[in-house]
């Protein structure tokens, strides 16, 4: 039986089913007498108590297990915990209905959980599921804290269930974990994000039946990358998923072959490869592979799956791990890129009817410079350790590039004068990735150290598709002859100024559009871990001569697919 679900983690998983079993509380039907009132808010702040050291002692050994940012889901658990809404609610329950703290707890985690679930946002649905496992936590703790059901099986296992919160995913030990399938949750979901940091194949999305089907023991197939799940597959499917999990594992051992090659074409063009990361642990693994630098770090990831603005201290050490860990290599710091999809629940920002237009990036840190000036201490603070570069991300005009160059400079008058140890002469430079930025990129060339083409959002802002939308999603498209021009161009200006310019967008990770970095004479792309070495092997078999004259008839095309079969054709000739 074959079904089609949502990859959510990569890899291939085959092995035995566990079913996890739903949590139900048998809660006891008593109703509470007046006098008892007292007592059982005693018992109840007792289970909120015994709840966060348990939370605190999980924080810590995901934070040895996994990382920091995994750790910092807890944080959102204790912050649920700690928030007087919730209790204040679960109070008054009990005191209006004489209900006792265990009946309270569910119905305010009910009440709590259903108001995200409503919200039309994935991300913040997924936050019910935090509320949910928060509720669940007391509750144990409140009926007398009876352990949790543990897999009846010692050998590693593949994990089914409606829902798994990121505690029991702890619980059960994700060291025992092949892989997961579960009805809800998507790839922005807690346990996904840990999942993927772990290398475990995910699914989610599988029908609720199938689900309710699958027995412990039923042999599974979990494919991550595809986004299928095969019960009790036949014997020759499963050896044909056995040869596709090896071969996966040799196209990646061979690829970590060429890790240590230096990153040039076969008439000897260097282009640099460098990592798109999101956290710590992607730098981990992005040193693992052996990628020499970082090309952006999307520092608005490490102000999700928390409760406040994490502070220049926080920010700091954290930044200053990156460059520690780095050694020299080259990094790139953006500064917070939040607006448009990227909220962040505790940034009130206004409702818009179109976000990618509004309230976004370096609008929204001219218009907050509070948030900007601490996040440009820590990076400046942290640069005392390495080189490091500051990148804006959405300048749109000269005007916006310079009240930013002016906060910087602020910033580092008031780092001189407090004595601090930053770095002074920190490399600024700017995204491209909105049209007016790139026509103007002659002149704002002249006021910037270097360029980064954010080609994601670029392709958007230029063709007018949102990047997010399915429904224009064919419309989507990098190698529009109106996108190359515009890279072009940008290329061009930052030449004549004497900058150099990179591309961060996606497009970087796709080999196709290889001859076009060659040809324009760009120095570093950057893209996510994944694609950096199969880019790499593209890189290592062509030739920057060929890609020249192949960029020159690509920019003769006049429509998208004549672009890409003049580039494919060329690039079948330059891995000859
Ligand atoms: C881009 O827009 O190309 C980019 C790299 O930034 P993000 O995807 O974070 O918007
Ligand atoms: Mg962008």
């Amino acid at each position: 039986m074959i079904h089609s679900e949502i990859g959510v983690s990569p890899g291939i998983a085959i092995g035995r089913a566990y079913v996890l079993p739903s949590s139900e509380w048998d809660i006891p039907e008593r109703d509470l007498e007046e006098a008892d009132l007292t007592e059982e808010i005693d018992k109840l702040l007792s289970g909120v108590r015994q709840s966060k050291t348990e939370l605190e002692s999980i924080r810590s050994d995901i934070r040895e297990l996994i990382g920091e940012e995994e750790a910092g889901i807890f944080n959102a658990h204790l912050a649920i915990l700690e928030d007087p809404i919730f209790l204040n609610e679960v109070r008054e329950i009990m005191r209006l209905r004489a209900s006792r703290a265990e009946h309270a707890v569910q119905e305010a985690t009910d009440k709590f959980a259903s108001m995200f679930e409503l919200l039309d946002d994935d991300y913040m649905k997924e936050r019910a599921d935090d509320i949910r496992d928060v509720g669940n936590r007391l509750l144990k703790h409140l009926l007398g804290g009876g352990s949790e059901e543990s897999p009846p099986m010692e050998a590693p296992y593949i994990l089914v269930a409606k829902e798994v919160t990121p505690s029991r995913f702890v619980n059960l030990g994700p060291g025992n974990l092949l892989g997961i399938a579960t009805v809800m949750g998507g790839k922005t979901s807690h346990t996904a994000i840990m999942a993927r940091a772990m290398g475990i194949p995910m699914v989610s999305g599988i029908d609720g039946k199938l689900q309710r089907t699958i027995q412990t023991g039923d042999l599974l197939i979990v494919d991550g990358g595809e986004g299928r799940l095969l019960v009790n597959p036949t014997g020759s499917t499963v050896e044909e998923y056995q040869r596709r999990k090896e071969r996966q594992q040799e196209e990646r051992n061979s690829l970590q072959r060429i890790a240590s090659c230096p990153p040039v074409t076969q008439d000897g063009r260097r282009l640099e490869i460098l990592a798109n990361i999101s956290s710590l642990n992607e730098l981990d693994r992005s040193i693992q592979e052996g990628i020499p630098g970082v090309g952006l770090f999307r520092t608005e990831f490490l102000f999700m799956d928390r409760s406040s603005v994490p502070g220049e201290e926080e920010q700091y050490r954290i930044y200053k791990e990156a460059v520690e860990k780095h050694r020299g290599n080259p990094l790139v710091f953006r500064a917070l890129d939040i607006g448009g999809d990227k909220a962040i629940s505790y940034i009130a920002l206004p409702e818009e009817d179109n976000p990618s237009l509004g309230l976004r990036a370096v609008r929204i840190l001219l218009a907050r410079k509070d948030l900007f000036r601490v996040q440009l201490r820590a990076i400046l603070r942290a640069g005392a350790y390495g080189p490091i570069r500051l990148l804006l991300p959405m300048v749109g005009s000269l005007d916006e590039l310079r009240e930013a160059k002016e906060v910087i400079r602020q910033v580092k008058e008031e780092l001189r004068a407090e004595g601090a140890v930053f770095l002074d002469n920190i490399p600024v430079g700017i995204m491209i990735e909105v049209p007016s930025a790139a026509v103007l990129a002659d002149l704002l060339a002249r006021e910037v150290d270097f360029f980064s083409i954010g080609t994601n959002d670029l392709v958007q802002y230029v063709l007018a598709v949102d990047r997010m939308n399915e429904a224009v999603a064919s419309l989507y498209e990098p190698f529009h002859p109106a996108v190359l021009r515009l890279i072009r161009h940008t290329a061009q200006a930052a030449a004549d100024a004497g900058i150099p310019v990179g591309v961060c967008g996606e497009l970087a990770g796709d080999p196709l559009a290889l001859p076009l970095w060659l040809g324009l004479g760009i120095r570093e792309i950057s893209m996510s871990v994944q694609s950096c070495l199969p880019v790499k092997k593209a890189l290592l078999e062509s030739r920057a001569d060929r890609c020249r004259e192949v960029l020159e008839e690509a920019f003769r095309c006049q429509r998208a697919e004549e672009v890409k079969e003049t580039l494919a054709k060329a690039w079948e000739d330059t891995s000859r």
